[in-house]
C-alpha cells in the first residue's frame, strides 16, 4: 500500500435534536477545501440571518417536490412539517475527490443513507449522534435560542424526544457538554474516522 494513495473523503452523517449544537460542530471543522459542510434544501421559511446558498437552500414546496420527481435528492425526509433533502450534487463528487462531506440530518435521513447501496457511500459513511445532556437542558437552549414560534417550539421538544429514541442507530455518541469540550470530542471523532483503510484508494 501506497501510504501516500489518494483517498476518499468521510461521509459524516450528524443527527440529533435541534438545539444540540450539531450545525455549529459541523462547521467548525468545514474549510471548504479539505472538508464541506452539504448545504441542503428546505422548504422552511429562513430565519433572521440566515442566509439562501449558505444556510440552506430555501425552496417553494412545488420546487422541492419537483426536484424530489427529477431524482436530485440523495435523501429528503419530512421533519417538523416542512420538506428537507440533501442534494446529490453535494455528495459523490466531493468524496472521490476526497473532501469530507458533513451531513447535519435528522433520523429518518440517516437511516435512508445507512440503507444506500451504493459502494462509495457505504465505504465513506459514519455516523454521529448528538445528545443534549438533558431533555430540561434541550428545553432551555432551544428557548435560548428564540427563534421559534411557540407552537413550533412545542412541536420540536416532541420531536426531540423521539429522535433520542435513535441515538444506538450510530457509531458515535457524542452527549454535549461544554462548547470546548463538544468541538475536542467531535474532532477527535473525525480524526479517527480519517484513519479508515476503506478510505484509501
Ligand atoms: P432546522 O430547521 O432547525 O435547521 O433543522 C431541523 C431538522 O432538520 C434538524 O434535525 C436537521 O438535522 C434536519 N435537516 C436539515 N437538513 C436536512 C436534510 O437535508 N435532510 C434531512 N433528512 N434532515 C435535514
Amino acid at each position: 500500500m501506497n501510504l501516500d494513495s489518494p483517498r476518499l473523503g468521510i461521509l459524516a452523517v450528524v443527527s440529533g435534536p435541534s438545539g444540540t449544537g450539531k450545525t455549529t460542530l459541523c462547521r467548525k471543522v468545514c474549510d471548504g477545501v479539505h472538508a464541506v459542510f452539504s448545504v441542503s434544501c428546505t422548504t422552511r421559511p429562513p430565519r433572521p440571518g440566515e442566509e439562501h446558498g449558505k444556510d440552506y437552500f430555501f425552496l417553494t414546496e412545488e420546487d422541492f417536490l419537483a426536484r424530489v420527481d427529477r431524482g436530485e435528492f440523495f435523501e429528503y425526509a419530512r421533519v417538523h412539517n416542512r420538506w428537507y433533502g440533501t442534494l446529490k450534487s453535494y455528495v459523490y463528487d466531493y468524496l472521490r475527490r476526497g473532501v469530507d462531506v458533513f451531513m447535519d440530518i435528522d433520523v429518518q435521513g440517516a437511516a435512508q443513507v445507512r440503507g444506500c447501496e451504493d459502494e462509495l457511500v457505504i465505504r465513506c459513511m459514519t455516523d454521529i449522534f448528538v445528545m443534549p445532556p438533558s431533555l430540561q437542558e434541550l428545553r432551555q437552549r432551544l428557548l435560548g435560542r428564540n427563534t421559534e414560534s411557540e407552537e413550533v417550539f412545542e412541536l420540536r421538544m416532541r420531536n426531540a424526544e423521539a429522535e433520542l429514541q435513535h441515538w444506538r442507530d450510530y457509531r458515535y455518541c457524542l452527549v454535549s457538554d461544554t462548547r470546548e469540550s463538544d468541538e475536542a470530542r467531535f474532532k477527535a471523532m473525525i480524526q479517527t474516522e480519517r484513519l479508515r483503510s476503506s478510505l484509501v484508494i
